[in-house]
């Protein structure tokens, strides 16, 4: 069922120019897409959402774009190069490669669907009175099933732990976990694989001139830090943002835009005062969650997954995990990365990356929270709560994308109902007025119906007909996607119904709407 959603989605997204396979006429390239003309401007209003959200809204947030090269012993400096590491794990029938965690966390999201199984049944057997959260602490099913994740996370988070590769192996045999391919349990030993690309600089290739592609955005903002405080007179505690295309030579690479091997990640470091991370590292998931919710999806669509083995960097991390048609996955991370990367930087590159502070009459290393967001993933969790398919009342079929309109990729299609009797000069008019505040589109070719269930596929929030009233008094119909629902309206007044039904504003009036810490 869920796997039969992201199919429709990944088979929509082809049809109406979201995403494309990458060199499709070359059969493609694994796990790297591209974006048509509606994905594009999807993806560039869900960075401005972003961008906004961070930087315009916050005066002690600034912006930066760096390279994608760096100098190689800034990899050396963040663990990168020793550590940035999956445990990948073969099956020898299927010549299938794996992600041993991946097999594991699938095994235990297979148990809490028993769970939620075992919920949903008695929910319905007990209708009103059921009381969720005292079935799950008393029913006898419920608990095994949870006795059973309980023991697997603590095998699994000792084996991290202490990078036992074989405790690894041992679990996944334990568990008797299967190729979803061979359905063979023939497994070789888990090895470490790094997941960083490499290429060589300048015309000689040795290993001196290696560089390799950024596998996160993060680094940037560090060798930075300096650069920016000091032009920039920033005062702790601040943040720099920046969005930016990350790489990574992904094991496993499936589910769509989920999991790419060149992707784009949303990320900003907040640099405190050592010994207040723990305050500001809550403050930020709160705003975090708000920003998600915002979006309107419904906060059962997010939950919050605390790491059990937080990266060597962090002394908290936690993920914001999404709904997406495939299950909860991780959607964006937020970590407590201390003075981890700046002290690295420090020590490899023998300049100083402290704050004088003035309070305090002393220098240090500022600690860091990092909020990091893939903005394909983003994109994905967006098509996929806003794609629907509804039953209309004359029994016809449509698919609509119910994304919030100031993210959709058009915003107004104007559309003469005939080719003739001067509508299209009215319309073309139109066009012309609302170009400069809104990306419109305009068509004239085929039945109206038609036009406008093509909008609906494409999110389009608006469709504006005109029509032969339109000649005699400058009105014309205004067509709301959600509901189809027509208004009559007059021309004048299109460009500032639009702009407020498509505004980002509301969105970000609410992530900055009672937070518990203000940020400056
Ligand atoms: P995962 O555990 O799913 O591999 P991660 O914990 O390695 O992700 P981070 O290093 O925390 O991910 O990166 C921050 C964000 O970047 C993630 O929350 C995710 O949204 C995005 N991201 C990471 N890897 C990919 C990828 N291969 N394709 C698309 N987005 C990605």
């Amino acid at each position: 069922m869920a796997e039969d959603l992201l199919k429709k989605i990944i088979a929509h997204a082809k049809e109406y120019g979201f995403v494309f396979p990458s060199s499709e006429i070359y059969d493609g390239l694994g796990a790297v897409y591209d974006y048509g003309q509606n994905g594009v401007e999807l993806k560039n209003n869900i960075k401005q959402y972003w961008w906004k959200s961070m930087v315009q809204m916050h005066e002690n947030i600034v912006g930066l774009d760096s390279a994608i090269f760096m100098h190689p012993k800034i990899w050396k400096a963040s663990g990168h190069v020793d550590a940035f590491n999956d445990p990948l794990i073969d099956n020898k029938d299927s010549k299938k490669r794996y992600r041993a965690d991946v097999l594991i966390e699938d095994h235990i999201a297979k148990i809490e669907g028993k769970i939620n199984k075992e919920v949903n049944k008695a929910s319905k057997r007990f209708g009103e009175s059921f009381d969720k959260q005292q079935f799950i602490q008393t029913n006898g099913r419920v608990l095994g099933y949870q006795e059973k994740i309980d023991k697997i996370n603590e095998q699994f988070k000792s084996a991290l732990e202490n990078d036992d590769l074989a405790g690894i192996k041992n679990l996944i045999e334990e568990l008797e976990i299967a190729c979803p391919i061979s359905g063979s349990r023939n497994w070789t030993d888990v090895r470490q694989f790094n997941l960083m690309f490499s290429t060589e600089l300048g015309s000689v290739s040795d290993d001196s001139n290696k560089i390799y592609l950024r596998p996160e955005t993060a680094q940037g903002i560090f060798v930075n830090y300096i650069n920016v405080q000091k032009t920039g007179r920033m005062k702790i505690p601040f943040g720099i943002a920046q969005i930016g295309k990350a790489f990574r030579n992904e094991i496993v690479a499936r589910q769509f835009v989920f999991r790419m091997r060149e992707f784009e990640q949303m990320e900003m470091q907040f640099f405190v005062k050592p010994g207040t991370q723990k305050q500001w590292y809550d403050t930020w998931k709160e705003r975090r969650l708000k920003w998600h919710q915002a979006l309107g999806f419904g906060s059962e669509a997010y939950r919050f997954h605390d790491h059990l083995k937080p990266a060597h960097y962090a002394d908290a991390a936690c993920d914001i995990e999404f709904d997406f048609p495939m299950g909860f996955k991780e959607l964006e991370g937020i970590h407590s990365r201390t003075d981890f990367d700046l002290s690295k930087h420090e020590e490899f590159s023998g300049k100083k990356l402290q704050f004088f502070d003035p309070e305090e009459n002393k220098n240090y290393v500022p600690y860091v929270v990092e909020t990091s967001i893939g903005l394909d993933r983003t994109f994905l969790a967006v098509l996929g709560k806003s794609y629907q398919e509804e039953t209309l009342e004359d029994g016809s079929q449509r698919v609509v994308l119910k994304i919030p309109p100031f993210l959709s990729p058009i915003k107004a299609a104007i559309l003469p109902l005939v080719k003739k009797d001067g509508l299209p000069d009215i319309a073309r008019k139109i066009m012309d007025d609302l170009k400069f505040d809104f990306n419109c589109f305009y068509e004239e070719k085929d039945a109206i119906g038609k036009r406008y269930r093509r909008q609906d596929a494409i999110g389009t929030p608006f469709c504006i007909t005109v029509d032969h009233d339109t000649t005699s008094d400058n009105t014309v119909t205004l067509r709301f996607r959600d509901s189809m629902e027509q208004e009559r309206v007059s021309i004048d007044s299109l460009v500032q119904r639009i702009k407020k039904e498509t505004s980002m504003t509301e969105a970000l009036k609410k992530v900055e709407s009672n937070t518990a810490q203000a940020l400056v």
